[in-house]
């Protein structure tokens, strides 16, 4: 039996419906769905046609639900807090942004994420993370690895604390370094070797 593949049907120049029946309007793409060798013929005459194509594998389309099923699947810290996995910042529930990691507009465009996600599509557990607005503004539709490492980092809550730890560390190194070279230059302010009073 063969996958479902869902065709994504751009009016491009043309502004008509696609001919053909079960084609679904959105918001700017018609879509349909069917088995991959229909998919693969009817893109190809629209594509003929004048009309921008894609086609891909059902499983790898946006869900409406991958939200819901993050928070099914992911349970918040003993304070009932997620976590940015890209920054770290503490979220409530209602302030999470449920980021598809492997974006889905990459995954549609490219045969090889494509073949590259071996789990249940696009909008599996696995594919999801929190992350706070900022973030998952700033990554956008960027497939850049450096957003893999940073999540599969990011995931363990200890991460972040050590850095925080090593962030204090630097901070107090910084200052004493400070304190010290201010000492050599200003023997006067040095509490190490105050004058004693008469
Ligand atoms: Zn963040």
């Amino acid at each position: 039996m063969s996958k479902t593949y869902v065709l994504e049907v751009h009016p491009y120049k043309k502004k008509r419906k696609p001919f053909g029946s079960g084609y679904e309007k959105y918001s700017t793409y018609w879509r349909f769905k069917g088995e991959e060798s229909l998919v693969r013929a009817r893109a190809s005459y629209l594509k003929k046609k004048g009309y921008k194509t894609i086609f891909y594998p059902e499983k790898h389309i946006r869900s409406n639900i991958y939200r819901a099923l993050y928070f099914r699947t992911h349970k918040p810290d003993a304070l009932g807090k997620y976590h940015c996995v890209y920054c770290g910042k503490r979220l409530k529930e209602s302030q999470v942004t449920v980021d598809h990691l492997i974006p889905v507009s990459a995954v549609k465009y490219d045969k090889r994420l494509q073949r590259k996600i071996t789990y249940s599509g696009v909008n599996s557990p696995k594919n999801l993370v929190a992350a706070c607005f900022d973030c998952n503004s700033r990554k956008g539709a960027s497939t850049a690895r450096i957003w893999r490492i940073k999540a599969a980092l990011g995931k363990h809550r200890w991460v972040f604390v050590l850095r925080n730890i090593l962030i204090v560390c630097l901070i107090a190194a910084a200052v004493i370094f400070l304190y010290l070279t201010l000492c050599v230059h200003f023997p006067e302010y040095s509490i190490f070797d105050m004058p004693r009073p008469e």
